[in-house]
């Protein structure tokens, strides 16, 4: 069965719903959310903070509070990976309302370590980067990250001990050398995953990493 068939088959099983209030959306909606919820939404502006987590300019589709902490719960702890779907399609919106000139040779996203991953049944990273780069039309490498050391979770930790948690706790292969790449997480606070992740894929060769997250939070909420 070819993708737009596979889509559209899935799509008659799984309507698009606005995870806020469960209206139904016509599959092709653009923001995954119904105007009045995505009200809820604000985009992050990014001159409210100066914080810069990787060398190029970091992109965050929300503030990480009120609706937008509640998908994230929701994603992560609540096992709805279907909001996700609204939330890499909104990632997409606000992506495209940006002029960022050419887009990343590759999205990739933060990995799980596997036991996380098989204790949770999916990566939320994962489901957010796939919509947003299936929206975006760009492509998304699955293999080229690898989070090889389990890490306790970073809430309660000061930046630099999370920066120490994450330490050799990722590995890229060498297929990320000299691409752009835009690496997608559910929610930055100090950055550090996002900063491991890419010391290791430059350590590898990628030319260059961007940051892209749902939610940009501040210190002492649940992202890293
Ligand atoms: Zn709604």
């Amino acid at each position: 069965m070819d993708i737009s068939l596979w889509d559209a088959f899935l799509s008659l099983l799984y309507p698009l719903q606005c995870p806020l209030c469960r209206t139904l959306l016509p599959a092709d909606h653009p923001a995954g959310f119904c105007a009045p919820c995505l009200l809820e939404l604000p985009a992050f502006h990014q001159d409210e903070m100066s914080l810069s987590i990787l060398e190029s300019t970091d992109l965050f589709a929300t503030v990480y509070a009120g609706s937008s902490r509640r998908l994230v719960q929701r994603l992560k702890y609540e096992a709805q990976p279907w909001v996700g779907r609204s939330m890499g399609r909104l990632m997409a919106r606000r992506y495209q309302s940006r002029d960022l000139g050419p887009g990343p040779n590759l999205v990739v996203s933060v990995p799980l370590h596997p036991s996380r991953y098989r204790h949770r049944g999916y990566n939320q990273a994962e489901i957010l980067a796939k919509e947003f780069a299936k929206q975006m039309g760009f492509q998304m490498h699955g293999q080229i990250l690898q989070r090889i050391r389990a890490t306790p979770h970073q809430v309660g930790l000061s930046q630099d001990n999370r920066q120490k948690n994450l330490l050799k706790a990722f590995r890229a292969s060498t297929e990320c050398v000299g691409m752009r790449i835009l690496l997608v997480d559910d929610v930055a606070t100090t950055g550090a995953t996002l900063k491991a992740c890419s010391e290791a894929l430059l350590e590898k060769g990628a030319r260059e990493i961007t940051g892209y997250t749902w939610a940009k939070g501040l210190l002492r909420s649940s992202g890293t």
